[in-house]
This record gives structure tokens, C-alpha cells and sequence, in this order.
């Protein structure tokens, strides 16, 4: 890659960064991340330890298997598995497991289950049945992909994001649905009225989650979905109170540029929760930690420069760089934004 300035002052005292991460729009950014400290640590030093909180509320039972996308989409992508143009499954995939489940008649048929991401549900299902909690499972999986990262789930509670949607034919007018059929079925194109993570209250944050938070130099709030990714993270007991926390700056990076996501579905979800569509806006539903929040620092898109202002009138520091994670020079160099943002807060 073409060399990127290295990083400030404390590049010798960073040792542990966390990262709360959704699916897509962490694992790209994380590839950023490590394309940096890596080329940083070049010869002199060790690269930091990055461990990645990850989304479970995205998780669902299909055809008696365990699902666990965000896992897996960060699992693939740093571990060189992952369909790039996709964004999520596997390379080389294929589909006949789904085609004969849909010739035998057997819903859901809008799944994308291929036959090679099959295998490593039939393997994490398993040791869920054998006892195995979810992060113990997680672990077992990454020793085949070695992803670079301490991967980490939120929790090793059953968590399930659903979402509300009108329906003429319910009493009620309203209908609630597992958020991936929302998404891959519905492709989020009715308006949500609600976003329900169910199992939430009683959910406990997963072994490993609360000290990575605590222990971190830097905690990192990625370009994920604010409410279906990281808030769901945060809604976990136990971990807003533990970022609120951390003695650790907290930085993140906006995932609405110019008003809309770039891809996915925040922009319905933020709207739903009656919160504005933009850089600034999503800024604002995180708070600042000095004012009961949970930000330092926050990135905007270039392009979002005039929300600035406002954002630091949040109470939040605020510097606007290209966000768009258009290959890993790029991301990398978000990264880089984001640890000089940290910095400079933690300065
Ligand atoms: P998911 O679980 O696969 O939906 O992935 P995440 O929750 O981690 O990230 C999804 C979000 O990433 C989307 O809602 C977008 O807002 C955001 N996103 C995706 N690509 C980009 C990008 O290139 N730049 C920025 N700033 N945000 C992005
Ligand atoms: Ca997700």
C-alpha cells in the first residue's frame, strides 16, 4: 500500500484497541485496521492486540442450525474467506443444500444458505448441543481462520432482533418479524415501526466482553449499523455502563454519509427510533460521554463537514476525512483518523 503517516505519539504505548463490530461494515473497516497496525509494527514491535465485540442479535435458527452472521462475516473476512463482491458468505460458494431444501418445499427459502458456510453451522450447532457456550464455539471456529483478532460474541445469551411492521390482516395492525427477514425478505423496504431485540434484558455480556472494554488503550465504534449492530451491543446489561467506563477514549466513525447509509438498511432503522438520518444525527443518539453518552470522538465523511459543528456542540470532538471504505488504502486510512482521533481526546 502507499505509505500512510505513522501513527502519533502513543504507537509504542497502544497495546489493546476494541472494536464493537456489526457484519459488513466492521469487518471492512477491521481490515483496515490491521492493514495499518500491521505496516506500523513493520520490523519494529508488536502489532496491538485487537479484539472484536461482535453483534449476536443478528443470530437465527434455520433448518436447525445455528446462524450467526456478524460472526461469521468477520470470521470470513479476516480470515480470507469471505465472498469480497458479496460482502458476506463464503468464496466459491455454492447452493445446492438451499435448492434441494426448496424443491422439498421446507421455508424459509429466502435464506442465502450455501454449501460451504452450511458446514460451519453444522459445526458450531453441534458443540451448541454438546454444551459448548457460543464463545467457546466462536473461538473453535477461528482456529481454522485465524482472523488476526480475539473475536468475541456480545454475549453467549440467546438475543434476537425483530422487527415491527404494519399488517392489515393482524388485529393489532402491526406484525413483528426476525430481522432477516426484514432485510433479506422484505429488503427492509416497508417502513419499521419498532426494533425489539428480544431475550435482551436477560442476555449477560459474553466471557472475555466487559474486561476487553475496561482494558482497552481505545475503543472503537466502526461504520456498523447504530441500532441493529452496535445497539444491540450496547443494549446488552453490562456494556454501555462498561464503555461509559473505560478509561479508554472512545471514538467512532459515521455510517450515514450524506444522509443515507452507504449500503444496508440504518437509514429505516434510525428512522424508525425517530432519530435524524445523518452523520451528526447518529452521533447525537450515541451522547457524548461527558453528557451521559457513550462518545469521545467522531469521524464524518468529508462530505458531511458541515455537521462538525454540531457534533462538537454535543460535547463530542469531531473531524471530518473520507469514510467511504472503498478499498484498504482507504480504510486504513480511516483507521489511522480514528486512533490520531483517540489521541487526540485521550491527550
Ligand atoms: P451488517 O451487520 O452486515 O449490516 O454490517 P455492519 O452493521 O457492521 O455495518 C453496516 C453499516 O455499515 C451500513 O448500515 C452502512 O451504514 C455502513 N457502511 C457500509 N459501508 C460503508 C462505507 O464505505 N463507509 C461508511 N462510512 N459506512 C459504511
Ligand atoms: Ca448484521
Amino acid at each position: 500500500m502507499t505509505s500512510l503517516p505513522r501513527t502519533g505519539s502513543r504507537t509504542g504505548t497502544r497495546q489493546a484497541i476494541t472494536v464493537l463490530s456489526g457484519g459488513v461494515g466492521g469487518a471492512r473497516f477491521l481490515q483496515g485496521l490491521l492493514h495499518l497496525l500491521r505496516s506500523d509494527a513493520a520490523g519494529d514491535g508488536p502489532v496491538p492486540e485487537v479484539t472484536v465485540v461482535a453483534n449476536t442479535a443478528d443470530d437465527i435458527w434455520l433448518h436447525g442450525l445455528k446462524i450467526c452472521p456478524d460472526l461469521d462475516t468477520v470470521m470470513y473476512t479476516l480470515g480470507g474467506g469471505i465472498d469480497a463482491e458479496r460482502g458476506w458468505g463464503r468464496t466459491g460458494e455454492t447452493w445446492h443444500a438451499k435448492e434441494e431444501l426448496a424443491a422439498y418445499g421446507v421455508e424459509p427459502t429466502w435464506f442465502g444458505l450455501g454449501d460451504r458456510d452450511l458446514a460451519t453451522h453444522l459445526v458450531r450447532t453441534q458443540m451448541l448441543e454438546a454444551g459448548y457456550p457460543l464463545s467457546a464455539v466462536t473461538a473453535a471456529l477461528c482456529r481454522r481462520w485465524q482472523p488476526g483478532v480475539r473475536l468475541l460474541p456480545m454475549s453467549d445469551d440467546r438475543v434476537e432482533t425483530h422487527i415491527v411492521v404494519d399488517d392489515a390482516d393482524e388485529p393489532s395492525g402491526r406484525r413483528a418479524m426476525h430481522f432477516q427477514e426484514y432485510w433479506i425478505r422484505l429488503h427492509a423496504e416497508v417502513p419499521a415501526r419498532a426494533v425489539v431485540p428480544v431475550g435482551i434484558e436477560a442476555s449477560g455480556p459474553g466471557p472475555g466482553v466487559l474486561e476487553a472494554i475496561r482494558d482497552a488503550d481505545v475503543v472503537v465504534l466502526p461504520p456498523s449499523n447504530p441500532v441493529v449492530s452496535i445497539g444491540t451491543i450496547l443494549g446488552v446489561p453490562g456494556i454501555r455502563d462498561a464503555v461509559r467506563e473505560t478509561a479508554a477514549p472512545v471514538v467512532g466513525l459515521s455510517p450515514v454519509v450524506r444522509g443515507d447509509h452507504v449500503r444496508g438498511m440504518a437509514a429505516q432503522l434510525l428512522t424508525a427510533l425517530e432519530v435524524e438520518v445523518s452523520a451528526a444525527g447518529v452521533a447525537g443518539h450515541y451522547g457524548a460521554r461527558s453528557r451521559g453518552g457513550v462518545l469521545d470522538g467522531w469521524l464524518v465523511d468529508s462530505a458531511d463537514a458541515a455537521d462538525v459543528d454540531r457534533v462538537r456542540a454535543a460535547g463530542i470532538a469531531c473531524r471530518a476525512v473520507p469514510l467511504m471504505m472503498t478499498d484498504l488504502d482507504a480504510t486504513a486510512a480511516m483507521a489511522r483518523a480514528t486512533l490520531d482521533l483517540a489521541d487526540e481526546v485521550a491527550g
